[in-house]
Parts: C-alpha cells; sequence; structure tokens
C-alpha cells in the first residue's frame, strides 16, 4: 500500500486551518462569517455543512456531525486514503467498545462485529480509551491492535487525547504495538490537546 508520507502529514498539519483542508474534499462557499457546503457525512442536494473559520470547527445541522481540527485531520487522511480506494473503517472507540462489551467474547456475534476492525485496510479509531479504562477496555485495544500489528499491510490512524508514552504507562503491550508501528508517525499537539498517529 502506498503510504502516506510523513511530509503529506506534516503538511496537512501546518496547513491545518480547518477551511482550507475541508475544502479539499467539500465545495464550500462563503456565507457570511461561515462556509458553507454539502455535507460528507451524509447526502444532501442543499448545503447544511458549516465551517466556521475563526472557531476552527464544523458543523452539520441536516445531520449533527461536527468536529474540530483533530477530527479533520484525521478525517482528511482517510478521505486521501478513500480516493486511493482502500477499504476506511471508522471506529468511534466508546461507542463500539460498549457494544463489544455487552457481547460474550466466543460467541458468533461478538466475532463477526469485531472482525472487521481487526482485519479492515485501514482503521480510524477515534477518542482511543477516551472515558476510562477497565481491563476489558485494555483487552479489547490488544485483541484489535494486536491482530493489526501481525498484519503488516493494515494502517491504523489513532486519535487520542493520551499521549503514546501515556499509553505504554497503562498497557505496556498495547502501547508497545502502537510504537513500534508508529515510529515517526506520532504527532502531538498540545495545545489543542489532540494527537495523531499514522503508522507506516
Ligand atoms: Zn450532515
Amino acid at each position: 500500500m502506498k503510504r502516506i508520507d510523513r511530509e503529506t502529514v506534516q503538511k496537512i498539519l501546518d496547513t491545518a486551518d480547518i477551511v482550507e483542508v475541508v475544502s479539499d474534499f467539500v465545495h464550500l462557499k462563503r456565507r457570511g462569517a461561515n462556509y458553507m457546503g454539502l455535507c460528507p457525512f451524509h447526502s444532501e442536494k442543499t448545503p447544511s455543512f458549516s465551517v466556521n473559520e475563526g472557531k476552527q470547527f464544523y458543523h452539520c445541522f441536516g445531520c449533527g456531525k461536527g468536529g474540530s481540527a483533530k477530527t479533520q485531520i484525521c478525517t482528511a487522511i482517510c478521505s486521501r486514503l478513500m480516493e486511493q480506494n482502500k477499504n476506511v473503517r471508522y471506529m468511534l472507540w466508546r461507542d463500539e467498545t460498549v457494544l463489544l462489551k455487552a457481547l460474550t467474547t466466543d460467541g458468533e456475534e461478538y466475532q463477526s462485529r469485531i472482525r472487521p476492525f481487526k482485519s479492515v485496510p485501514v482503521l480510524y479509531i477515534d477518542d482511543f480509551l477516551k472515558g476510562g479504562h477497565t481491563d476489558a477496555d485494555i483487552r479489547l485495544a490488544f485483541e484489535i491492535l494486536n491482530s493489526r500489528y501481525n498484519d503488516s499491510r493494515l494502517r491504523t490512524i489513532i486519535s487520542s487525547e493520551l499521549t503514546l508514552f501515556e499509553i505504554l504507562g497503562l498497557d505496556e503491550a498495547v502501547g508497545g504495538r502502537i510504537y513500534e508501528r508508529s515510529r515517526g508517525y506520532v504527532l502531538e499537539a498540545p495545545r489543542e490537546n489532540w494527537r495523531l498517529k499514522h503508522d507506516e
């Protein structure tokens, strides 16, 4: 798989003006203080997707999706990978793990629910380990990341409020797998409190 080189990621980061990043995949028109365009998250004919340059924030009045530069950069990377016809799967950590934890780990339903996260070519994990972490969360993190770690063709983008160092402190096996696959691809932005990792 052709990877997004560090330069590109850095460029997205440097020019991380939300309007500019979003313009890469949404046609935006200025309307008053905001920019409007057709929402990339739901299908629509009249623009209800609004980007606020001053606040570096986007919001869709149609489907309610909103986010900041952190989400935006990960979304931008995913959208570029999708342009290369890569199969990208989005995983909002907390929502998915709540569902997975409700199933018995050896059940068929559990297996079919977790399988895509273990095997999709590109997985974007959003808000990794947000909202606390029990042993069950760490086990899930290990099951998914270890499986991806063992297949070097798979790419994982992880966005978390925790630094890699903090994740290593929580669990060495989970942190170690992220560390080994992400060398040179960990981006940290303390000011905005977001982290991004793109492994090679
Ligand atoms: Zn929308």
